[in-house]
């Protein structure tokens, strides 16, 4: 669904993806995992195109990302993303935040959005909080929305950047909870997270980055377990 092939990135003098070279199949839960600076984030933003390679090529069901225009819009319609600081619009409703993307970009009727929205909602457990502004909510309950926002466009892939990292402790299982169900529904996720407990229950894939380069990619069961690398037993001796 989603190949990257011999991706390069700089930042000025910083080489931010080395020769990145992955493909994620329909239905496949890739987690991303890595020092701070590794370049998990920038890897995500590549996908959606927030973020221009130098190199390489990026292709969505085999075709290269655009760079412009409606194509564009379209791409990060297909290509969700979640972002650690949720990112609603502050001014507009919850519901309005759902309805909004599918009005704008799928030229969906409004009473059809405002239908599904309510699902959505209704699906990561929201639904009673539509008429608020994000300010009243917690952070939970934001993340929430934000997923439903994501899920509102029928992406074919949802990006995660560290979902649950602004979160307060007791609110992390509850955005957890919501991604393990989108697994289980079969949906294509990328998820950058330092949740290693969702890395084993909900990933088929663990990528392990360090230095901008995948330097390890396993199953969650043999990654955890047996990490060949230097770089994967040092990190994963750090935070387990
Ligand atoms: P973290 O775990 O801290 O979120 P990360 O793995 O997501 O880290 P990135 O945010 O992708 O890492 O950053 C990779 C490197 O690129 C870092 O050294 C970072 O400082 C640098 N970098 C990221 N964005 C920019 C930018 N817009 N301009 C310059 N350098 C950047
Ligand atoms: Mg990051």
């Amino acid at each position: 669904l989603v190949a990257l092939t011999g991706v390069n990135k700089h930042f000025g003098e910083l080489h931010v993806l080395k020769d990145i070279n992955l493909s994620i199949a329909k239905g496949e839960v890739v987690v991303v995992i890595g020092p701070s600076g590794s370049g998990k984030s920038t890897l995500c933003r590549a996908i959606n195109r927030l973020e221009p390679i130098d190199e390489g090529t990026i292709t969505l069901d085999g075709q290269p990302l655009p760079s412009e225009g409606k194509a564009l819009a379209k791409l990060r319609a297909d290509v969700g993303m979640v972002f650690q600081s949720f990112n609603l619009f502050a001014h507009k409703t919850i519901l309005q935040n759902v309805t909004l993307g599918p009005c704008k970009v799928r030229k969906t009727d409004p009473k059809v959005a405002e239908q599904r929205a309510m699902e959505l909602l209704e699906r990561v457990g929201v639904a009673n909080q539509a008429a608020k502004f994000p300010a009243q909510l917690s952070g939970g309950q934001q993340q929430r929305v934000a997923i439903a926002r994501a899920l509102a466009m029928d992406p074919k892939v949802i990006l995660f950047d560290e979902p649950t990292s602004a979160l307060d402790p007791e609110m992390i299982q509850e955005v957890l909870e919501v991604m393990i169900d989108l697994a289980k529904q079969g949906m294509t996720m990328v998820v950058v997270t330092h949740e290693m407990g969702f890395a084993r229950t909900a990933a088929n894939r663990v990528v392990f980055m360090a230095d901008g380069e995948i330097v390890e990619q396993a199953s969650p069961e043999e990654f955890f377990t047996n990490p060949t690398s230097r770089r994967a037993q040092d990190f994963l001796g750090k935070i387990l």
